[in-house]
């Protein structure tokens, strides 16, 4: 059975509904449970909540605290290709827009690897928009190969591929999958995404599968906040995690929040999430799903991720360039995919982390 067939069963479900019938008493049950199961995450997740936010954010924090210790793994975005033949009508990366697009050689690839190595990072997330005959797995196998030298996990967040294509991505040194479905409401995904191979929802959903298939040893998944209904896109996401923890036991599986912000020709988020609903979906997230990684990206701002460190975050982006070249080889034009908030460097924010009492992780995974 794949994950569709899961998500099927949630097609008719009325989410309006069920929040709605969410009373105090069934929050403070779902809270004391130690294993919670969907209709907690649900209670967790609705808006009634938000006033039991300080117990569930105690409970988050200790449970936490025993699968994580006080530890941050940081590691930073590397983008080696814009060019992209979807059109996605939230990013400003899609194939519509007029700007000039860039793609790394493999020199230049090593140059921004070593600027980023120099940062004092040592786990990477390569990014190229969805183009995959401007960047074929040929080149993707090479980029890898160069990224080898620098650094001790990398992790993709490219075009989904075929299992056999993630294969050979995992063979040449890579070892993780970023994926994020963007959202799991199969109409809105429809109406968002209107050309190239991204149209296709099931394609895409049954992607950390095949990347967990082929062998990568971590998986990140995630729906963009700001395009589908929150509460129930947090749902839908959170069940995908643990439907992918059950499947793939060896699979670390984490998820990420990222927060949709308007790009340039692209269109205003439908929701806006505060950050009060931000904190309780997280925290509903780690009641849910104990050993879940919890990734930070600086779309958000230094004050709001100094703060989640508490809460059951376990991995923050530092230094972030969000453009082709943005560290070594930067163009005055450059376009980036999103604005970053938090632009503090790796060695401020492992700083804040250890004034937390907290360890900054650079390295918990070596490529053999
Ligand atoms: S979100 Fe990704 S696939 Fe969609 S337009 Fe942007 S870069 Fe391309």
């Amino acid at each position: 059975m794949s994950f569709m067939n899961i998500i099927k069963r949630f097609e008719s479900f009325d989410f309006e509904e069920y929040f709605k019938s969410v009373t105090n008493s069934d929050i403070q049950k779902s809270l004391a449970r130690d294993h919670l199961d969907p209709y907690d995450l649900l209670n967790l997740l609705s808006g009634k909540a938000q006033k039991f936010l300080e117990q569930m954010a105690q409970k988050a924090q200790k449970i936490s605290l025993q699968y994580f210790g006080r530890t941050i793994v940081l590691y930073a975005p590397m983008y080696i290709s814009d060019y992209c033949t979807n059109y996605c009508t939230y990013c400003g990366f899609n194939s519509l827009t007029r700007f000039k697009r860039t793609k790394l050689s493999l020199e230049e690839i090593d140059r921004e690897a070593k600027a980023i190595h120099d940062m004092g990072i040592c786990h990477i997330l390569v990014l190229t928009g969805e183009a995959p005959a401007k960047t074929p797995l040929s080149y993707l196998e090479d980029a890898v190969g160069v990224l080898k030298k620098y650094f001790s996990s990398i992790a993709l967040e490219m075009f989904p591929m075929e299992e056999d294509e993630y294969r050979t991505l995992k063979n040449a040194g890579a070892d993780s999958l970023t994926v994020y479905q963007e959202v799991y409401d199969q109409k809105i995904y429809k109406d968002v995404h209107l050309a190239g191979r991204k149209k296709d929802y099931q394609y895409r959903l049954l992607t950390p599968e095949r990347g967990a298939k082929a062998g990568f040893r971590a998986v990140n998944i995630g729906t963009l906040f700001g395009l589908g209904e929150p509460r129930s896109e947090a749902f839908l996401t959170a069940i995908h995690a643990r439907y992918l923890e059950q499947k793939f036991p060896d699979v670390e599986v984490s998820l990420s929040l990222p927060r949709m912000t308007k790009a340039k020709g692209g269109i205003e988020p439908k929701h806006i999430i505060d950050d009060s609903s931000f904190v309780r979906f997280m925290l509903a997230w780690r009641l849910f799903m104990p050993r879940v990684g919890i990734n930070i990206s600086t779309r958000e701002s230094e004050n709001f991720r100094d703060k989640l460190i508490y809460l059951g975050a376990t991995k923050y982006s530092a230094g972030s360039k969000t453009d082709v070249g943005g560290y070594a080889l930067k163009a005055d034009d450059s376009t980036v995919q999103f604005e970053v908030t938090d632009q503090r460097s790796v060695e401020k924010i492992a700083r804040m982390i250890r004034q937390k009492g907290y360890q900054p992780v650079f390295k918990d995974w070596e490529i053999i």
